[in-house]
């Protein structure tokens, strides 16, 4: 609940609409209960044959006679003694029940003398005419309440949905600053479903919550205030089992909400299942995996079914008890009103109901003011359920809003030398999970202006310790240096700017050509672009392959150009950038030998006046290297160039016989 009402706080700011919804609210309320009671009238009118002039007249003269009967039974009684003992008790309690009688007689013959100029001004002299008249102004009055229902509709509508588009851009905002962990493939599908299904529900929630959770009540009681002036004892009593009511709502609607919570866990799950196998399509499809894919879709997609099964069940359940308890407030007036105007009684087993004996067109009255109380009590036990789901769904929301990413921003950021002198990891530990140690002690000096490449067999820490330069994970223990400052006392703004990234991974997005190689440098015109893609050798197959040139749209993931195409735009997209640390991860392992040799030669130049970190297995990358590093187990196990290298390191000459093997 608490997440909801942070919901509710956000819904806040829309504190004038909210005015607005409450108003409408009313208003439909007050021609709600009207409407129902202006039933009573026409029943009058109808029964009776009877102008509504003539009824009033009547009416006055009725209650005028009475209270002259009362008062002189008054005065009766008031005659008997005190000392009569008995007799004097039982007159005092009639007396006391006199009194409030001749007080509703009075009470009554007032109103309808102040309603008489009016009815005698406005109203037609004919019966039927005036049922005709009230039937029209009946109608008019349900047009106005419509018209503040559509209002009503509208603001509630917008609150909701700017709440939802709020909360979706600190969403978004929030994972732009998430740590890349925790975006997996499974992660990725769970936090899709935060933004369309989650938020859907909760946006139905309040939408309910300020739509009909308001609406509905106040339409209920106006009803009830109607009710009560008809006969507010008769209407205490036909709500004997109004709390029996609240009490299985509340249980439903637990039950609602647990139900609501694993629903949307299963959902997101499904989500996490279709985003890996959508992109995994090709290797879906290549494995022959169709079966298992389709049986693990079925697992989720059955559970999904289930736990909207449940959801069904219970709000079904709720349905028919909440309409089966209003029906029975109903029943309970039907018999009690039965009795009173039958018997034109005004107890019921001793117990007072009302002070004046009931007409049966006020009993009518009664009971339609009672079915509609008993309408809105009816929808409000889905509206109890569709809460519920919005309790849910911010309760799944929130939490990740509240997560905070690991890599946080320096309090008192330090300025990035520009150039650095030295790169220096200062006895590096890292791991992911605890007991897996990934990097141990790594000690490691770049100099500015040098390239280094690492080697090491697969697995062994060489894309993790590249993802500590731009702060995608932070050391537990050491620290990275830029000269002598720590990177964690930079800006990340700052400090992602001096560093270029290549890596196998780097996306495309479905744009141009010319924008994703800008991408990361908006303010280069297409002549950089264009110095970038030759640098980068992507130039000449953008002009001659590509048929819109540097305006080609390269599809989702870049999936229109081939992998060595690809490569090459992101290595133009680095170049651009014109970082002082470049990384390349295995950044040209798609690219030709032909457009290798070429891009060879661009990158020595390229890599001049900057710090180069080169992960690769290439024999021919390696010549680019002043010095070599190479990794085993998260450790560096040796350092120096390759005929250093060569002539001392088992593990080294063993990778580069392999690559020998491979490229010869
Ligand atoms: P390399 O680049 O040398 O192939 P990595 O740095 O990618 O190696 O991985 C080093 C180790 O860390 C591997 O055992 C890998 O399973 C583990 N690892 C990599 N990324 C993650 C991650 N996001 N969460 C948990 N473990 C990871």
């Amino acid at each position: 609940m608490k997440n909801f009402l942070r919901a509710i706080r956000l819904a806040l700011h829309y504190r004038l609409t909210l005015v607005g919804v409450f108003c409408c609210s009313l208003l439909v309320a007050v021609f709600w209960g009207g409407n129902i009671g202006g039933v009573y009238p026409i029943v009058e009118v109808a029964i009776r044959g009877k102008p509504l002039q003539a009824w009033v007249t009547d009416e006055i003269a009725r209650a005028d006679a009475k209270s002259a009967e009362i008062r002189s039974e008054i005065e009766r009684l008031q005659r008997v003694p005190a000392e009569a003992g008995a007799a004097a008790e039982t007159a005092a309690r009639d007396l006391a029940f006199l009194h409030r009688r001749l007080q509703a007689e009075q009470a009554a013959s007032a109103t309808v003398r102040w309603l008489k100029p009016w009815i005698d001004r406005y109203l037609p002299a004919d019966p039927f005419r005036t049922v005709v008249w009230i039937v029209v102004a009946l109608m008019a009055a349900t047009t106005i309440k419509d018209s503040f229902l559509f209002a009503n509709h509208m603001l509630v509508e917008r609150v909701v949905q700017m709440v939802a588009f709020d909360l979706r851009r600190q969403l978004y905002h929030h994972m732009l600053r998430m740590d890349l962990g925790e975006f997996g493939e499974q992660r990725t599908g769970s936090m899709m479903s935060r933004f369309n299904v989650d938020l859907d529900y909760l946006s139905r929630g309040l939408n309910l919550l300020f739509g009909r959770a308001v609406l509905e009540p106040l339409k209920a009681v106006a009803c009830l205030i109607g009710a009560a002036f008809v006969c507010w004892r008769l209407l205490l009593f036909s709500l004997l089992l109004a709390p029996l009511a609240g009490f299985l709502i509340r249980t439903l609607a637990r039950s609602i909400k647990r139900a609501n919570r694993r629903a949307l866990e299963e959902t997101s799950q499904l989500m996490g299942v279709l985003s890996e196998a959508f992109h995994g399509m090709q290797t879906v499809q290549a494995f022959t995996m169709e079966k298992y894919e389709r049986n693990r879709f079925h697992r989720v997609s059955k559970a999904c079914l289930q736990k909207a099964m449940k959801i069904a069940l219970y709000s079904s359940l709720s349905k028919p008890a909440v309409e089966m308890l209003g029906l029975g407030m109903v029943f309970i007036a039907l018999i009690a009103g039965a009795y009173l105007v039958l018997n034109q009684a005004t107890h019921i087993l001793g117990i007072p109901m009302c002070d004046r004996p009931l007409s049966i067109p006020a009993l009518l009255c009664f009971y339609g003011l009672l079915i509609g109380t008993s309408d809105p009590a009816r929808k409000l036990s889905d509206v109890v359920n569709g809460i519920q789901g919005g309790v849910a769904a911010a309760d799944r929301i929130f939490p990740l809003l509240d997560r905070q990413p690991k890599i946080v921003e320096p309090e008192h950021p330090r300025t990035a030398p520009r150039p650095h002198r030295q790169l220096v990891f200062d006895h590096v530990d890292f791991h992911y999970t605890p007991d897996q140690p990934v990097l141990r002690d790594i000690q490691l000096s770049i100099e500015f202006g040098e390239t280094l490449c690492i080697v090491g067999p697969n697995g062994c820490g060489k894309t993790t310790l590249i993802n500590l330069l731009p702060r995608f994970h932070d050391p537990v223990a050491g620290a990275v240096r830029l000269d002598d400052i720590d990177l964690r006392q930079l800006r990340l703004r700052d400090l992602r700017r001096l560093v270029g990234m290549v890596t196998q991974q780097t996306m495309l997005f479905d744009d141009t050509v010319y924008n994703n190689v800008r991408y990361g440098s908006p303010q280069a015109s297409l002549e950089d672009v264009v110095a970038a893609a030759q640098r980068a050798h992507a130039h000449h197959f953008i002009m001659d392959k590509l048929e819109r040139g540097y305006d080609t749209v390269v599809g989702p993931g870049g999936n229109r150009l081939s992998g060595g195409q690809r490569q090459r735009i992101a290595l133009a997209r680095a170049i651009l950038r014109d970082p002082d640390i470049l990384i390349l991860d295995e950044a040209t392992s798609q690219i030709d030998i032909e457009s290798e040799q070429q891009i060879h030669l661009a990158m020595e130049q390229f890599v001049q006046g900057r710090t180069a970190i080169i992960i690769t297995h290439r024999l021919a990358t390696l010549d680019l290297a002043d010095r070599i590093a190479v990794m085993e187990s998260g450790r560096i196990a040796d350092l120096g160039t390759h005929d250093e290298l060569i002539r001392r390191c088992e593990l080294y000459r063993r990778l580069y016989d392999v690559q020998l093997r491979q490229t010869a």
